[in-house]
Order: structure tokens, then C-alpha cells, then sequence
């Protein structure tokens, strides 16, 4: 009865598309998409992020540029080189790795992309238009669950989609996107008291909680579509890279009982890293 929905699968697919895309974009002497990503300091996961971006846009043909900044940046300076690359024509898309240096208010980075380049859709006017239905860039996340469930083909008109979680960049984007999806959406969130009220009538739930296993198999209906956007790394000395990554819904009670569920990893990560990459393609046109 359990379908897995597969992330990693996907995703090689739509890469696959996009490579294809660019050779005909090369081969018709277009301008192939350039991607630049701001870097401040030398955060670990951030670094990752970063070059995991850079590689992805190797494999599909588009040019990359990762500037990278000292800690010390004042606000200032970074401002002048994110309008710089405003300027820039020959760059496309950028985005501004998080979280910046304390001191650096990320409000005002965000908002100083220009939104005609803001490929990670933070910029308020891209957010706005999202929510009007306007063709826009999604933030990656959401746009990268909605690509899963596009591909598989999951039913969502009349469906009553739970999500759980309320951030600006997953919860928030993903209840309007699943509302544009014809689903009636229920958002929960740390001040709901009993979530499971809400979970164990839904026909799809979306969990974006940061807690890993939160939602238990006690918690959903028979047949629910069960998407898992939760990832803790979770310490494991036992393995080379010292943890492990735990989603934020509990798969060994879960899965039995959903028809569908996203892996963690394989789910929804490797979705994520395809929509900017859609995001960049989208940019020049
Ligand atoms: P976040 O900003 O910390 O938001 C978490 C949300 O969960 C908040 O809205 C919070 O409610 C709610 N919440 C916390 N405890 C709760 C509880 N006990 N019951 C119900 N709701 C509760 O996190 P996020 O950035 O949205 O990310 C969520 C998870 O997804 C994290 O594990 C993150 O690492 C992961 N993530 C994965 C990807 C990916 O590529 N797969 C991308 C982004 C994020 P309040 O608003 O009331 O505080």
C-alpha cells in the first residue's frame, strides 16, 4: 500500500531536463543561466550549502560564481556588492547564503536583491506575487515538494492538506502553494494545542517542525500522503561523517499507514537543491 515519493529519483530526472535545456540554449548561441552566491564567513554547513549549489549548477551547464566575504563585512559593504551584482548582466540569479554575521541584517540583504534576480524568492515583491498566483520564483522548498508531487501525480483538489510549521520559508509559502493546488489547508504551529486533531483528519500532511519524529503513526488516518521536510542532523560517531539526518516524521510507525511518504534523506532535500536550480533557468527568460 506504502508508495515511497523519491527525492533523489526526481530530481535526476528535472536535472536531466534542465541539462538538455541548456544545450539548447548553447546551441542556439543563447545566454546559458549564471548563478552567483554570496558567502560571508565560514560557517560549516553554510560552506556546503554553498559548494553542493555551485555543483549542482555544474552538472546542468550553468555558470557559477560564489563570492565569499569575511565575517568582519560591515553591512555597508555587503549592501554595495549585492547591488553590484544587481547590476551585473551577465549574472542571473543570486542568492545570499544564511545566516549572516549578527551584525548584518538580513531583512535588508534580502530586500536589496534585486527580485528580478532573487532566485531563492525572499524578495517581498516575489513572496507578494507568489501569493497572488503570479508566475514568480517559489522559494526552493515548497516549490520543490509541490515538483514531487506534480511528478507522482498525488490527487490534491478537495484535498484537506495539514501542514505543520509556519516559517516564512517553508510552512507560510507552502500553504499558499498547496491553496493554489485546490487543497483546503490547515497551518499548525507551535501555539496549536493538540496538532493531531488536525493531522488525523488530513489527507496530506506536510511536516516542517525541525523536531526529528514528531509526527507518529497514532497521529494520521489510513492512506494520507505524508511529506517530510524535517532535517536534524543527529549525532552518530559510528558514522564517517559523525551523524546522521532525522526527519521530523517518524517512518517505521508512519509509512504503514500512509499511501505515500517522502524518505528522509532521498525526500524532499534533493527536491529543494533542483527548485533553484529551476529557479536560475527561469531567470532568463
Ligand atoms: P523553523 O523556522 O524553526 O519553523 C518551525 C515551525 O515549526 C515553526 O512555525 C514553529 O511554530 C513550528 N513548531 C515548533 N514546535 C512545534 C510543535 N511542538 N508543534 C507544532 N509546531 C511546532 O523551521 P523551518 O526553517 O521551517 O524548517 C523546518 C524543518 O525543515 C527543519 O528541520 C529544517 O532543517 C528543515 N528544512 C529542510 C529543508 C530541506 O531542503 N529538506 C529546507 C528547509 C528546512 P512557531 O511559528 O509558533 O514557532
Amino acid at each position: 500500500m506504502m508508495n515511497l515519493l523519491n527525492g533523489n529519483e526526481v530530481s535526476q530526472t528535472l536535472k536531466h531536463e534542465i541539462k538538455l535545456n541548456v544545450e539548447a540554449l548553447k546551441a542556439s548561441g543563447k545566454k546559458i543561466p549564471h548563478l552567483a552566491a554570496i558567502l560571508v564567513g565560514s560557517d560549516g554547513a553554510s560552506m556546503t550549502y554553498v559548494a553542493a549549489k555551485a555543483k549542482d549548477c555544474e552538472e546542468v551547464g550553468f555558470n557559477s560564481t560564489v563570492l565569499r566575504f569575511e565575517a568582519s563585512i560591515s553591512e555597508a559593504e555587503l549592501l554595495e556588492e549585492v547591488v553590484k551584482i544587481n547590476n551585473n548582466p551577465e549574472i542571473d540569479g543570486l542568492i545570499v547564503q544564511l545566516p549572516l554575521p549578527k551584525h548584518i541584517n538580513e531583512k535588508k540583504v534580502t530586500e536589496t536583491i534585486s527580485f528580478k534576480k532573487d532566485v531563492d524568492g525572499f524578495h517581498p515583491m516575489n513572496v507578494g506575487m507568489m501569493f497572488k498566483g503570479l508566475k514568480t520564483f517559489l522559494p526552493a522548498t515548497p516549490y520543490g515538494v509541490i515538483q514531487l508531487l506534480d511528478h507522482y501525480k498525488i490527487e490534491t483538489s478537495g484535498k484537506h492538506c495539514v501542514i505543520i510549521g509556519r516559517s516564512d520559508i517553508v510552512g507560510k509559502p507552502m500553504s499558499a502553494l498547496m491553496l493554489q493546488k485546490n487543497c483546503t489547508v490547515t497551518v499548525c504551529h507551535s501555539k496549536t494545542p493538540d496538532v493531531s486533531l488536525f493531522t488525523r483528519e488530513a489527507d496530506i500532511i506536510i511536516a516542517a517542525v525541525g523536531i526529528p519524529e514528531y509526527l507518529k503513526g497514532d497521529m494520521i488516518k489510513e492512506g494520507a500522503v505524508v511529506i517530510d521536510v524535517g532535517i536534524t542532523r543527529i549525532e552518530d560517531a559510528s558514522l564517517t561523517k559523525g551523524y546522521k539526518l532525522k526527519g521530523d516524521v517518524h517512518f517505521d510507525s508512519v509509512a504503514p499507514k500512509s499511501s505515500w511518504i517522502t524518505p528522509v534523506p532521498g525526500g524532499v532535500g534533493p527536491m529543494t537543491r533542483i527548485a533553484l536550480l529551476l529557479n536560475t533557468l527561469q531567470a532568463i527568460s
